[in-house]
C-alpha cells in the first residue's frame, strides 16, 4: 500500500512549496490518520503534530462534533451560492458569531475559499474603497520583507518573501516592503526596544517618501508566522500604531495565523491592542477541517463600500460555502464553549514558555522564543554562536531528525518553529520539548561530524 501510494504520488502528484525533482527522488511520506495532537503515518508511527497541521487545526484532530456539523449541512444544503440575491444559515450565523468576537468596530465580514483569497479581496477592497472616497491616487500598500500573505499573485506580491517574488514576476504593480522587525535576525545586537521603534520608523520614512496622498493601506501579520515565528519587540506595534494614527491610511492585519486562539486572544490584534480596518482569516477559523477563509470588515471600510458603492465586482464560488461555514461555526462555538482562548493565554502559553525557554541553554539555540502557542528555536553554530553556513542546511536536517524520531517542527532556513493545537496538554507539551530536545542533540552530533564547506 505504502509502495503504490508512493509510486502513484510520485507519477501524478505536484505537491505544494515542494521541489518536484528532489521530491520524486526521495518520495513522500504517508499520513494516514490523525487523533489529539497526533498524526499517524502508513507505518503505524505516531507522530506529534506541533505545527498544527499547517497553523490550523486548532482544536486538534478527531473531533466528531466538526464531522457531525459537516455530514448535516451536506445533507441539509451542501452547496449554494450568496452571489444573487440569495443567503443562507450557515455563512449568515458565522459572520454574526465573527462579528460578535472580532473588536466592536467589526461587524461584517467577506467570505472566501482560503487566506490567500482573502489577501486578494483586502487588496481589491481597500483600492475600492479610496477609489470611492474620491481618493483614486491612494493605491500603494505598504507591506513587509519576508512577510506571508499567500501564494496567489496578489498574495505573493503583498507577501515578502524574495524566492517567491523572483519566480512570480512581474508583481501585482503599487506595493512596497519595509524591514521586518526581526531582531535575532537583523538587528545586528542592538537594544530590541530600539530595534523596534526603528522598524516602525521605517514605516513613517516610507509614508513620506511615497507621499500620504498616495498610500492606501499597511498589512502585517501581528506575528509573522511562515517567515519564522518572528514576535516583534514590544516597542513596535505601539510604534506603528502611533505612525497610523498620524496618517490617513488603512490597517490590514492579516489574522490568517494569529487569529483564533494562537496568541491567547480571539485575535492577535486584541494582544496587541490594534484597531485593524480590515483583517483576512482562514486557517483556525475551521481549525483546518474545511476550507474557509475570509475578511472581517472594519465600519469605515464597510460603511462607504454599502453606503457610497455600487456592485462589488468580487467574490468566489466557495465565498461562504455551507458545509465549510457551518463547520467553522461549530469550531468556534466549541474554542468559546471550551474556554480554549482563557487556557492558552493563562495556561499552556505560559507553560509553553518555561519550558521552550530551557531550549535556550541548548549549545545549538542562539535563542528561544514563545509567545501564546507560537515558538521559535533560532539554530546557531555553537563553536562561534553564529550562524551556520546555509550550505550545511541544518534547518531541514533538524526538522528531519525530529520526523523519524516523532515530532512535527518545521524549519524556516536554520530558525526552527512550532505552533500545535491549542488542545495540547501539558505532558504533551513535556514531550515536544524532550522530543525537540533530543534532535538538537542529534542534529549538532551530526553537524560536528560534517566538515565545513
Ligand atoms: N496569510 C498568512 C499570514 C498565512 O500564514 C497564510 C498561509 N500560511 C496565508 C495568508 C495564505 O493562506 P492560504 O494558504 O489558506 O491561502
Amino acid at each position: 500500500m505504502t509502495h503504490d501510494i508512493q509510486a502513484l504520488d510520485r507519477a501524478h502528484y505536484l505537491h505544494p512549496f515542494s521541489d518536484f525533482k528532489a521530491l520524486s527522488e526521495e518520495g513522500s511520506r504517508v499520513i494516514v490518520s490523525a487523533q489529539g495532537v497526533y498524526i499517524v503515518d502508513d507505518q503505524g508511527n505516531r507522530i506529534l503534530d506541533a505545527m498544527a497541521g499547517l497553523w490550523c487545526v486548532n482544536l486538534g484532530y478527531g473531533r466528531e462534533e466538526l464531522v457531525d456539523a459537516a455530514t448535516r449541512q451536506l445533507r441539509e444544503l451542501p452547496y449554494y451560492n450568496s452571489f444573487f440575491k440569495t443567503t443562507h444559515p450557515p455563512a449568515v450565523r458565522l459572520a454574526e458569531m465573527l462579528c460578535r468576537l472580532a473588536p466592536a468596530h467589526i461587524n461584517r465580514v467577506f467570505f472566501t475559499g482560503s487566506g490567500s483569497e482573502a489577501n486578494d479581496t483586502v487588496l481589491r477592497m481597500v483600492r475600492r474603497y479610496w477609489a470611492l472616497k474620491g481618493r483614486p491616487d491612494k493605491q500603494l500598500v505598504i507591506a513587509r520583507e519576508n512577510a506571508y500573505h499567500g501564494s496567489t499573485v496578489a498574495g505573493m506580491s503583498l507577501g515578502g518573501m524574495a524566492p517567491m517574488h523572483a519566480q512570480g514576476g512581474p508583481l501585482v504593480p503599487g506595493i512596497c516592503h519595509i524591514r521586518q522587525p526581526y531582531w535575532f535576525g537583523e538587528s545586528n545586537g542592538q537594544d530590541p526596544e530600539a530595534f523596534g521603534r526603528d522598524c516602525a520608523a521605517a514605516l513613517e520614512e516610507r509614508i513620506l517618501a511615497l507621499g500620504e496622498e498616495r498610500v492606501a493601506a499597511f498589512i502585517a501579520e501581528p506575528v509573522q508566522g511562515a517567515g519564522g515565528a518572528i514576535i516583534p519587540p514590544e516597542s513596535y506595534w505601539p510604534a506603528v500604531k502611533a505612525v497610523l494614527d498620524k496618517y490617513d491610511i488603512l490597517l490590514v492585519v492579516d489574522e490568517v495565523i494569529c487569529g483564533f486562539g494562537r496568541l491567547g486572544e480571539w485575535f492577535g490584534s486584541m494582544h496587541y491592542g490594534l484597531e485593524p480596518d480590515l483583517m483576512p482569516i482562514a486557517k483556525g477559523l475551521s481549525s483546518g477541517y474545511l476550507p474557509i477563509g475570509g475578511v472581517l470588515v472594519g465600519d469605515r471600510v464597510a460603511e462607504t463600500l454599502i453606503e457610497e458603492g455600487g456592485e462589488f465586482f468580487h467574490g468566489f464560488t466557495y465565498s461562504g460555502h455551507p458545509a465549510c461555514a457551518a463547520v467553522a461555526l461549530k469550531n468556534l462555538e466549541l474554542m468559546e464553549s471550551e474556554g480554549i482562548i482563557e487556557r492558552v493565554r493563562n495556561d499552556l502559553g505560559p507553560y509553553l514558555a518555561r519550558r521552550w525557554a530551557e531550549l535556550a541553554t541548548h549549545p545549538l539555540v542562539g535563542e528561544a522564543r514563545s509567545l501564546g502557542l507560537i515558538g521559535a528555536l533560532e539554530l546557531v553554530d555553537p563553536a562561534t554562536g553564529e550562524r551556520f553556513d546555509k550550505s550545511l542546511g541544518a534547518g531541514n536536517l533538524c526538522r528531519d531528525i525530529c520526523f523519524a524520531s516523532g515530532l512535527v517542527m518545521r524549519s524556516v532556513g536554520d530558525t526552527m518553529i512550532i505552533s500545535p493545537p491549542l488542545v495540547i496538554a501539558h505532558h504533551e507539551i513535556d514531550e515536544l520539548v524532550d522530543k525537540a530536545r533530543a534532535a538538537l542533540d542529534e542534529t549538532a552530533r551530526r553537524l560536528a561530524n560534517t566538515p565545513t564547506p
